[in-house]
């Protein structure tokens, strides 16, 4: 849908035109979580158009539709079209805080439709100001970031092979494993088989993604630490749960479901509920909550990683640009969304080498679009006609 801007002032930089499109792309194999198995993945991309002739491209995308989450790829088109975008209208696009609080006051939550705003926004700016987003969020203080891989076929001699395979392309040597889906017996000796298999060349961790009770937990936990598992993420569902885990086993616990934005975050900190948050702009509410976020992190002795909600290629730039900028990672990224999908939709691909992601270093996100590409898997409408 498109909005046009009746009262365009002589502001060089007001915000005319606001458009939201749904992609559809195929995934590299079928993603096994716990909460559901994903074939393929749904960007929704918005298009910020400024007077001054400046595009910025925010997206949004959740994982599993809405399997993990409240809002899905169609919610978010829908609510931009109808609430955000004429709010935004004829405003002046530079002033991104202030539009944001605005939108904040306007539109309770919807935390993934206002980080996709907010990166179309800072892209817009940073091409404005020809500045990578990073130097606007305060400067980059790394040019790359270690990548992890999330092995999730469902099958441990396939996960074997591709740890293999990553190991060897020198992509990835952090491997999340996700479990939770099945037996917790059979979950226990997949981590162990994959930890004995990969020795010392890599790292692995897993996410249950709040599949497991406390009781089922506090007898898991130790077991996989046994295995070689150096971190366990969101393993149950509640805050208070995972904060009664703490500190009972030689293994990091990590929050990531329970992190919905900063005041969660310091209700989880207030409480010592976790040893490391899994931070994600889009669950954040936006590069700036998520940066609010790491602060209240790095105040409490929190670790940091940086989430994905496997995002494309530019929610994962507009990642890698604020993750570049914290004082703390000590986990690293597992920013290998574009990864998972089999299609490029940029002109020219991210850089994943030597086990990082290079922060892109060109204006705004620094990715440039291939609008031919995307158009053909551009979705007709709101609705996808499944068989
Ligand atoms: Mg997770």
């Amino acid at each position: 849908m498109n909005f046009v801007c009746a009262s365009s002032t002589m502001n060089s930089a007001t915000i005319e035109r606001v458009e939201t499109c749904l992609v559809d792309l195929p995934t590299i194999r079928p993603h096994r979580l716990s909460v559901a198995t994903m074939h393929g993945q749904t960007l929704m991309l918005v298009r910020i158009y400024c007077s001054d002739g400046i595009v910025g491209i925010g997206e949004g995308t959740t994982i599993a539709g809405m399997a993990y989450g409240p809002e899905s790829p169609e919610a978010m088109k829908l609510a931009i079209d109808t609430y955000f975008a004429p709010a935004i209208i004829c405003k002046d696009a530079t002033r991104i805080q202030e539009l944001m609080a605005h939108l904040g006051k306007l539109i309770k939550v919807n935390h993934f439709s206002k980080s996709a705003l907010e990166s179309a926004l800072l892209d817009a700016q940073g091409k404005r100001l020809g500045v990578p987003v990073s130097e606007l969020l305060g400067g980059r203080r790394r040019e790359r970031l270690p990548i992890a891989w999330t092995l999730a076929s469902g099958n441990t001699a396939k996960d074997m092979a591709e740890a293999e395979e990553m190991l060897e392309l020198r992509r990835h040597k952090i491997f999340k494993l996700k479990i939770g889906a099945k037996d917790i017996h059979a979950d226990i000796n997949h981590v162990a088989d994959i930890k004995k298999a990969v020795g010392d060349r890599a790292a692995v961790r897993v996410d249950v993604n709040m599949a497991w009770s406390e009781v089922q937990a506090s007898w898991a936990i130790p077991a996989l630490a046994d295995a070689g598992c150096e971190l366990v993420e969101q393993p149950v569902a509640s805050a208070a749960a995972l904060a009664r885990l703490m500190r009972r086993f030689p293994v990091a616990l990590m929050a990531d479901e329970i992190l919905q934005g900063p005041e969660s975050a310091f209700e989880i900190a207030k409480n010592n509920g976790a040893d490391v948050f899994a931070i994600k702009i889009e669950q954040s509410g936006g590069l700036f909550a998520a940066q609010r976020v790491a602060a209240i992190a790095d105040s409490a002795g929190i670790e940091l990683y940086g989430g994905t909600m496997l995002e494309g290629a530019f929610s994962t730039a507009a990642s890698a640009h604020l993750f570049s900028t914290f004082a703390n990672l000590q986990w690293g990224t597992e920013l290998f969304g574009p990864l998972l999908i089999t299609e490029e939709i940029l002109k020219a691909p991210l850089d994943y080498s030597d086990f990082e992601l290079a922060v892109p270093d060109g204006p705004g996100l620094g990715i440039e679009l291939d609008d031919q590409k995307v158009k053909r898997f551009t979705r007709d409408g709101l609705i996808k006609i499944t068989k």
